[in-house]
């Protein structure tokens, strides 16, 4: 066995290796590219790929690609194999640092949204150097964004790039107002955790519903669900603890941080955490992750489910998204500090996050809608679709005080002015936690918890770190001007605690009357992907993310136009998977039940004319009664399945899908769990939930 210590990012192009295979100068030139985004030269590029690709090969690699994560959710790579004709009619490996900075894979099928008209169908990919290349398999992976020729972004990593600059300039302008000058950048910070499901492979194979769709269609509860809470932290059985311990290895190889691995809620569903790093590698990794997950599965006979809702009726996965912001000397802007003066700074970016959080409620929501997370949220145990944040006790104790101009601490008989020196001591460790909060405050960080298990985390941090970075402006904007700080600061504070109070919500965010009172507090509630989506597109937000650079409008519709494809063309394939499910394998499994209840039936009468056979005619009856609701409901879903797609107004055919399609969908459902009830076992043509769930 070799050790974690030696295996830790051993296939990862890391700072350590830059160090010890470039030359000092170059290593100097491509650190400052990387800390401080300064332009690279062609001829350090070119330096810069000749080690990279020694590296490479040393590790077994014969190919490059240029890595990137365009519109559809997943990663896209398109491998180049390093050799060039030599002289003597053989091969001598090569790669340029043109080949490293830029390429041009064809992507005329990628969406884009609109963006690219067909006659300009390329786009480029374009080296992001602040995330290190890789080896995988037998191939080197240069991570990079990836634009049309006109400049516009047609992946997820340029725009977050884009936000982690916007928020790091506004976050320096008030850090210079008190009188910080060493802070050279501002980054934000994240630590995604990972919830998965982890089934066998032979019976993943037989449902069709599961390789078409990522979810069960069909299947009622087993005997057994999650009621006996045995599963969460549970010992983690021999099979699994193989599997995480080969994720780990191939993790750590990457450089990814997994650091944290449990038993989740539901039967068959586990956990995975890495250690918080910049944003923008945490995306990487997140993605990376995702992947490996699922390869490392297949060695062991597994397959990976990351799907937010595999299963009905038990606990659906979600992803939580840690983030804070923190200086490059090292200070966390979200941690209480141990001075009063510290603790002014720490309020106006607690302010900062509350203001964009209630201001963009909408982008938050919105970053998180698929038609996988619509089956999870407001389900069991995950969050609602209302963005709330949850501050503890103390802090709103604090916000209260401040609001009401009264004491906070009793004993202190003096109104709390948030000048420097009157501010009370915060408790450091927040230990009081609420896991039903959507956004919740945990000492240092948030902890937004809406995201899908399947989500990128990049429109999340994309859209946070925007509206941050928007309530930072107007800050900036407000205090640079001002003719006295500490007054102009606590108005600010006290001005924002009072707009934003209503987002603040530390009671059960699972109860159906937090519900209500969100409605009533004027908290928006978009139950579902066409009812968020559109509002991308409304006026202050198309204001806010293009004034500050992160979007061109363009780019924001041709989004917007993209996820609502994606929405419907994913429900389209779940209701011609059920409709093919019912056709050909559970109508006539059904069929096959009755026809042996009904020759039994004959068997026996011929034996006895006079046997009632009760239980063959209850059960017949029963049965066909349910095979015809089956069948005329299954007609219906195909039909309006054929309507939904004649729609050509994108917005249009997602509300029909919503409206008509999905409420089909659960009827026909419904109907065909009864029809398993009723079957005998060795008739039911697809693998049932007591397997799939409890035979890993
Ligand atoms: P939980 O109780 O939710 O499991 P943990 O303390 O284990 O909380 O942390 C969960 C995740 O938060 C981990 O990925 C961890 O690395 C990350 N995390 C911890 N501190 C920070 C921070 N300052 N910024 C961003 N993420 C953080
Ligand atoms: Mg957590």
């Amino acid at each position: 066995m070799e050790k974690v210590t030696e295996i830790f990012g051993s296939m990862v192009f890391d700072d350590l290796t830059m160090k010890a295979s470039l030359s000092a100068e170059t290593y100097i030139k491509l650190k400052k590219t990387i800390d401080e985004g300064a332009p690279l030269d062609l001829s350090v590029a070119n330096a810069v790929a000749e080690a990279m690709k020694d590296w490479a090969i040393e590790k077994g690699a014969t190919h490059f690609t240029h890595w990137f994560q365009p519109l559809t959710g997943v990663t896209a790579e398109k491998h180049d194999s390093f050799i060039t004709p030599s002289t003597d009619g053989r091969v001598v490996m090569e790669f340029s640092g043109k080949e490293l900075i830029k390429g041009e894979p064809d992507a005329s099928s990628f969406p884009s949204g609109g963006i690219r008209a067909t006659f300009e169908a390329r786009g480029y990919t374009a080296w992001d150097p602040t995330s290190y290349a890789f080896v995988k398999g037998k191939t080197l992976y240069i991570p990079t964004a990836f634009c049309s020729y006109g400049g516009e972004a047609l992946d997820k990593k340029t725009p977050l790039l884009r936000s982690m600059e916007v928020l790091n300039r506004q976050a320096l302008r008030i850090l210079r107002l008190f009188g910080n000058t060493d802070a050279k950048y501002v980054r934000t910070s994240v630590g995604a955790e990972q919830e998965y499901f982890l089934i066998d492979r032979k019976l993943y194979g037989k449902r069709k519903d599961l390789v078409f769709t990522g979810r069960t269609l069909f299947g009622s509860m087993p005997p057994k669900g999650q009621e006996m809470d045995d599963h969460y932290f549970g010992v983690i059985n021999s099979r699994v603890a193989a599997y995480m311990e080969d994720l780990d290895n191939e993790l750590w190889k990457l450089g990814i941080f997994a650091k944290t691995k449990h038993n989740e809620v539901a039967p068959a569903q586990h956990e995975l955490a890495p250690i918080y790093t910049s944003t923008n590698i945490a995306t990487d990794h997140n993605q990376l992750m995702m992947d490996v997950m699922q390869k490392v599965a297949e060695r062991h006979d597994l397959v990976c489910l990351l799907h937010e809702k595999p299963f009905e009726g038990v606990n659906g996965s979600g992803k939580h998204n840690n983030w804070s912001i923190s200086t490059d000397t090292g200070v966390n802007l979200l941690s209480p500090g141990d001075t009063p003066y510290e603790n002014a700074q720490f309020l106006i970016f607690l302010c900062a996050v509350i203001k964009a959080v209630d201001d963009y409620q909408d982008l938050l929501r919105i970053a998180v809608a698929s038609a996988g997370n619509d089956c999870r949220l407001g389900a069991n145990e995950a969050p609602p679709a209302v963005v709330s944040m949850f501050l503890g006790d103390e802090l709103t104790a604090i916000m209260d005080a401040i609001i009401d101009e009264k004491d906070y601490n009793a004993s202190e008989k003096q109104i709390m002015k948030l000048g420097v020196d009157v501010l009370p001591k915060f408790p450091k460790d927040n230990t009081d936690r609420n896991r039903t909060s959507p956004f919740a405050y945990t000492g240092n960080k948030f902890e937004f918890r809406m995201l899908g298990s399947a989500n990128s985390i990049a429109c999340t941090n994309i859209m946070l770190n925007s509206a941050v970075a928007e309530s930072l402006r107007i800050y900036a904007d407000r205090l640079e001007k001002a003719e006295d700080f500490e007054e102009a600061l606590h108005s600010l504070i006290r001005k924002t605690f009072k707009d934003h109070r209503r987002i603040i919500f530390n009671g059960n965010g699972y109860d159906d009357e937090w519900i209500k009172e969100a409605e009533s507090r004027g908290l928006l509630n978009y139950r579902t992907t066409p009812d968020a989506l559109p509002h991308l597109l409304d006026e202050k937000n198309v204001k806010m993310l293009t004034n500050l650079g992160v979007f061109s409008e363009i780019e924001l519709q041709s989004r917007c136009e993209i996820l609502l494809d994606n929405y419907n063309k994913t429900v389209l394939i779940e209701a011609r998977t059920m409709t093919d499910m019912v056709n050909k394998q559970i109508l006539p499994a059904v069929e096959r039940f009755l026809a042996e209840l009904s020759g039994t039936v004959n068997s026996k009468r011929q034996f006895n004319p006079d046997l009632e056979c009760r239980y063959e005619s209850r059960l017949i009856e029963k049965l066909s009664a349910t095979a015809d609701e089956i069948d005329s409901l299954n007609l219906e879903l195909e039909q309006i399945t054929a309507e939904g797609a004649t729609y050509s107004d994108i917005i249009e055919r997602a509300y029909y899908i919503r409206d008509h399609i999905l409420p089909k969908m659960k009827e026909l459902r419904t109907f065909c769990d009864e029809a398993e009830m009723m079957t005998a076992e060795r008739f039911w043509p697809i693998p049932n939930y007591g397997y799939l769930l409890f035979l890993v």
